[in-house]
């Protein structure tokens, strides 16, 4: 549900059959490996300490992106007071995880488990981070407010990705122009569906034209669903006006 939806373990490996190492076969299977043992057994330590280190170092930039997004990105603070008022409270420790992912995919959201997984090896950027907990975090409100069918109804998979793309950033005209595709005619709209339909081919084992027709038969009414924004936010200071107002709205007496 994600820029790749959330990662899928690797098979666990196979069992070596005792009967296909054969008997009376040639012992030629450690020819030329025995021959540095503490070379090769000391690169290899040193190799996996600075791999385990490598690992840490990227969880730990993950950790404080994540910090610095939930504090500082208006898209993520809106979203998190919504989920707020509708009971449904995020918290940094429980709801986020940073992971190392397959591919390259950002991120996810595990509706198991109500997670949202970042993919600290391929998210290096501040900015990247922004827009991944903000698509994330659009899943995971409409999770929290829609008995949302992930895995049964591809319309409601459909429906909660073309909103990720829409309301998170993903397709803000300064993204777009670093892609090289400005003065698109109707670019957000072609920009979501595009971005829409390559969600759903990283989760669901289905052929492009339908998840295409899937995109267009739900696009029209969520599109035009912003909640809990109240406008498309095209950039930051968009967004920045609609926690303000939403901030406003839920002071207002009634
Ligand atoms: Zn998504």
């Amino acid at each position: 549900m994600a820029e790749g939806g959330s990662s899928e373990m690797p098979p666990p490996e196979q069992p070596q059959d005792p009967e296909s190492r054969g008997s009376g076969g040639e012992r030629d299977d450690d020819f030329g490996y025995g021959l540095f043992p503490e070379r090769s057994r000391g690169g290899g330590k040193k190799q996996q300490s600075m791999l385990y280190k490598a690992v840490f170092t990227r969880n730990h930039k993950c950790q404080v992106m994540l910090q610095i997004a939930l504090e500082s990105s208006p898209y993520a603070k809106l979203l998190l007071d919504a989920m707020k008022n509708t009971g449904c409270t995020v918290f940094k420790d429980r709801h986020f995880s940073c992971e190392e992912c397959d591919g390259c995919v950002s991120g996810g959201f595990d509706s198991s488990t109500s997670q949202i997984v970042l993919c600290q090896n391929n998210i290096h950027h501040q900015s990247h981070m922004n827009r991944v907990v903000a698509h994330e975090l659009i899943h995971a409100f409409d999770h929290c407010r829609a008995h949302v069918d992930w895995f049964n109804n591809i319309r409601h998979l459909a429906c909660s990705e073309i909103r990720a793309a829409n309301l998170s950033g993903d397709c803000s005209l300064l993204n777009e122009m670093t892609r090289f595709k400005f003065g698109l005619k109707q670019h957000q709209q072609t920009c979501v569906k595009d971005r829409a339909v390559r969600s759903i081919l990283a989760v669901r084992n289905i052929s492009k034209e339908v998840a295409e027709k899937t995109v267009d038969e739900v696009f029209e009414s969520c599109f035009n669903d912003h909640e809990p924004f109240d406008r498309v936010p095209h950039s930051r200071s968009d967004a920045k006006y609609a926690h303000r107002d939403f901030q406003n709205r839920d002071r207002a007496p009634v």
